[in-house]
């Protein structure tokens, strides 16, 4: 899965929403966060985001991304 992390905090765009093929964007509490088991891993939002806030959990140091993701995802 791919997850988004505080570099998003306060950034304005929303191209990564609109190019996921699945739908699986959500709104945080002022961050987007994805869903982790929604995501189908292809990719496609990662280069669209200007803050690069957009990680594959297979980066170090992700697992508590993961989980708030999935956490405020659910939410909706
Ligand atoms: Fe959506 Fe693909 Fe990004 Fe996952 S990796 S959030 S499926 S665009």
């Amino acid at each position: 899965t791919y997850i988004v992390n505080d570099a998003c905090i306060a950034c304005k765009y929303t191209d990564c929403v609109e190019v996921c093929p699945v739908d699986c964007f959500y709104e945080g509490e002022n961050m987007l966060v994805i869903h982790p088991d929604e995501c189908i891993d292809c990719g496609v939002c990662e280069p669209e985001c200007p803050a690069d806030a957009i990680r594959p959990d297979t980066e170090p140091d992700t697992e508590q991304w993961v989980e708030f993701n999935r956490k405020y995802a659910e939410l909706w």
